[in-house]
């Protein structure tokens, strides 16, 4: 049911951005393409089955008495753990994505893990071949390189909590999320209309609710080249970036640029971008 209201939506997403051009001949680089069908298909049929598979067989030897310990939370409480589900998963996904962003870490220990998230999450801000043209699509969500879906604690947490029996809370959590972070990377600024209305009330509760909720212009902000690309963390509660980080970045107009620069082999090779671990 997930993946098909998940797919769904990722489907309006593409025919919204068809209708309105990015499709066009010579707007998408061929490496970009080819890259969010790798890392779709890997996704699906090697990566979530697989890290799913490990998480389960470690919680079965680590909290094999617990399996299913928390279900009555979903029963007499569904939308409160729903709730805490949706906060925690997202708080899991900033540390994972501040420490892929963050400077190089000051303990030595720390290092070799940080490089790993910063490898493993560089492919999600290659886009074009480094020129101008490059552009947003609804696809970048699911490119990352092969290592994040096994690193990323909000993945993690996830697992777990399906394991200690939330599976209604997990899926509809699964659901939230996933259209969510689909549609902030949807080449769709609706948010700038409102952030440049002419009514001031309008503006300005937009302004604030941008403050709680990450939507298009913020996250493609992230996506851009330049001091941008190390604000807005969080695909959903711009709240985080806010309260927790100071990395929250409002801006009122599309980024000019966006993607990171890239060497020659991330330029032409998509399975270099998806496989480079280190
Ligand atoms: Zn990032
Ligand atoms: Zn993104």
């Amino acid at each position: 049911m997930e993946t098909i209201i998940v797919g769904s939506f990722f489907i309006i997403c593409i025919l919204y951005e068809w209708l309105t051009g990015n499709y066009k001949a010579e707007k998408l680089s061929k490496v970009d393409l080819k890259m969010v069908a790798l890392c779709m298909g890997a996704i699906s049929l090697v990566q979530r089955p697989l890290v799913m598979a490990i998480i389960f067989a470690l919680a079965g030897f680590a909290l094999g008495n617990h399996q299913g310990s928390l279900a009555f939370l979903e029963e007499q409480y569904f939308v409160w753990t729903l709730i805490a589900f949706i906060l925690l998963e997202e708080y899991f996904h900033g540390v994972g994505h501040w420490l892929a962003h963050s400077r190089t870490s000051r303990f030595k220990l720390l290092r070799p893990i940080q490089k790993i998230f910063k490898t493993a999450h560089r492919p999600h801000h290659l886009i074009g071949n480094d020129d101008e043209k490059a552009q947003m699509t609804v696809g970048q969500t699911f490119v990352e390189g092969w290592a994040y879906w096994f690193v990323m604690p909000n993945i993690w947490f996830s697992f777990i909590a399906l394991y200690l029996g939330l599976t209604e809370v997990f899926l509809v959590g699964m659901i939230i999320k996933g259209v969510w972070s689909l549609h902030v990377h949807t080449n769709w600024h609706y948010d700038l209309y409102f952030l440049n209305h002419k009514n001031p009330i309008l503006r300005n509760l937009f302004y604030g609710l941008a403050h709680i909720l990450t939507f298009p212009t913020t996250h493609h902000q992230h996506h851009s080249r330049g001091p941008n690309s190390a604000k807005n963390l969080h695909n959903m509660l711009a709240i985080y970036d806010w309260l927790i980080y100071g990395t929250l970045k409002i801006e009122k107009t599309a980024p000019e640029r966006l993607g990171w620069r890239q060497n020659e082999d991330e330029k032409r090779s998509a399975f270099y971008r998806f496989t480079r671990t280190y």
